[in-house]
């Protein structure tokens, strides 16, 4: 075991602890909130080049207080038991805090995709579903994974495929994973919808008057300085949205092969396109290479994002940080260490299971709409549409006025799967932030955001669980 994958299950508990003492909870049910409901690991083997290789994978459901439980599969070869537990354990508070009613769950395997062939892959990841549908652990109302860390929506697809295989004649079968491709049952949005959701977050925590005083900012995202660690889906959209929809200025960026910075705005887009093509960032036009990779924590920005992996910023670095706000992109960057250093010096934490929790809310809609076995907005889209056009109608008559047939057909517009589904995040995210919001105000001794998400996602959970008769 890493001795990082260690001390990220270790700064998991170690938050809980900090705010399980201001729910007031009877400590048996803290307990029983805290500990990972089911484990289980396997060992499979697969037929890989001339050989077999032995796979170690795990699937951990950390609570049982709603059914199904819901969170992504990672492939990395640093995946352990430890890590797979503590991701577990943040998918039941982030599902709580963004009021998705799943318990959570994690998946890991063992493997650097990187290594294999799309077709090793495919065989490692159908092989992973026949053990996971072997112990019941995936299916529509038991457990449904989702991509992660390594993981997208071609992974999805094949355990769809396998899934069916098994069980076709089950109605709700393509319940039974999220994160699909739009065309075999997925839901447009939702591979941005992390990154949308970090934006979204960011976003309104910027419009707060009295913290961005006391941070010296002025109210807003836009113009605010961005350094971003990870370019992969969540890191890349992340950036996009911020300067595509908040103005945000992205002014560094941190890849595997290093890390650049600019005076301007770094298109995200754009060097994404660079990367594809000379397969590094290093060297794209208008930004400087920093000596010194790991320098990207100490950057000087309104807002680092930390999009990778956990237990990036530790105790060893939390000095050097000069960013004011740090929004947690990726599941456990900050070690709870690093975190007292941080606070110390004033800088804000928003927290992961808040501001990551992007994708399982989209995932959510996804798999309301595989039970539904409807897209959203195919009953609706054309009757608001009519009427939006029978109000221009009548505005026109009784006003004289005339529109376009362009200006009309815009306004009239009915939403589309993607407009609902964006709207419904915001919502969502929104929604999800005053709450958090509400208990670092009211509650005392509840003094950052994380603390006060965790205080929030308990109370939620513990809820349940009285309601079920468990802890009367
Ligand atoms: N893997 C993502 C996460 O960490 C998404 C999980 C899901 O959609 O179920 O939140």
């Amino acid at each position: 075991m890493s001795n990082k994958q260690a001390s990220f299950l270790a700064s998991v508990q170690r938050n809980f602890d900090k705010a399980a003492v201001h729910t007031g909870l009877p400590k048996g049910l803290t307990d029983q909130i805290k500990v990972c409901n089911a484990v289980y690991q396997m060992k499979f083997p697969v037929k890989i080049g001339n050989g077999y290789e032995v796979i170690e994978a795990y699937r951990v459901q950390h609570s049982h207080h709603r059914s199904p439980t819901k969170g992504g599969i990672r492939f990395s070869h640093l995946v352990d038991q430890n890590e797979v537990m503590a991701l577990a354990a943040l998918m039941t508070y982030k599902c709580a805090i963004v009021d998705v009613p799943f318990g959570g769950a994690k998946g890991g395997v063992k493997i650097s995709p990187r290594s294999y062939t799309p077709a090793q892959l495919e065989r490692i990841t159908r092989r992973y579903t026949v053990e996971l549908i072997r112990k019941n652990f995936i299916g529509p109302s038991v457990d449904v994974p989702a991509p992660d860390y390594g993981t997208g929506e071609r992974e999805m697809a094949w355990i769809l495929d396998t899934y069916n295989t098994f069980k076709g004649g089950e109605i709700d079968a393509v319940g039974c994973v999220t994160g699909k491709p739009v065309n075999q049952g997925g839901i447009a949005g939702r591979t941005e919808a992390t990154g949308r959701g970090v934006f979204y977050g960011l976003k309104e925590y910027c419009l707060q008057k009295s913290e961005m005083k006391e941070l010296g900012l002025t109210p807003g995202i836009e113009g605010k300085t961005m350094v971003i660690q990870g370019l992969g889906n969540v890191g890349s959209y992340a950036g996009i949205i911020s300067q595509e929809e908040g103005g945000a200025k992205v002014i560094g960026v941190s890849e595997l092969e290093g890390t650049i910075v600019s005076d301007t705005n770094i298109n995200i887009k754009e060097l994404l396109a660079y990367r594809k093509s000379k397969k590094t960032i290093i060297g794209f036009p208008g930004t400087k290479e920093v000596k010194v990779r790991e320098d990207w924590v100490g950057l000087e920005c309104d807002i680092l994002i930390p999009a990778a992996l956990e237990s990036q910023i530790t105790k060893a670095n939390a000095n050097k940080v000069k960013a004011k706000i740090i929004g947690e992109a990726a599941n456990g960057p900050i070690t709870a260490d690093a975190e007292d250093i941080l606070l110390k010096k004033g800088v804000v934490i928003l927290p992961d299971m808040y501001l990551n929790a992007g994708g399982v809310t989209v995932s959510y809609f996804e798999w309301l709409k595989n039970l539904s076995h409807m897209r959203f907005g195919r009953m609706e889209k054309r009757y608001n549409q009519n009427k939006n056009m029978d109000i221009i109608n009548t505005v026109e008559k009784m006003t004289g006025k005339k529109l376009t047939s362009r200006e009309k057909a815009q306004v009239a517009r009915g939403a589309d799967e993607v407009d609902l589904v964006r709207s419904g995040l915001e919502e969502t995210m929104v929604n999800s932030f005053y709450q958090i919001h509400d208990t670092l105000r009211k509650k005392k001794g509840v003094n950052d955001y994380r603390t006060a998400a965790f205080v929030t996602a308990l109370n939620k959970v513990a809820n349940d669980y009285m309601t079920l008769g468990v802890f009367p």
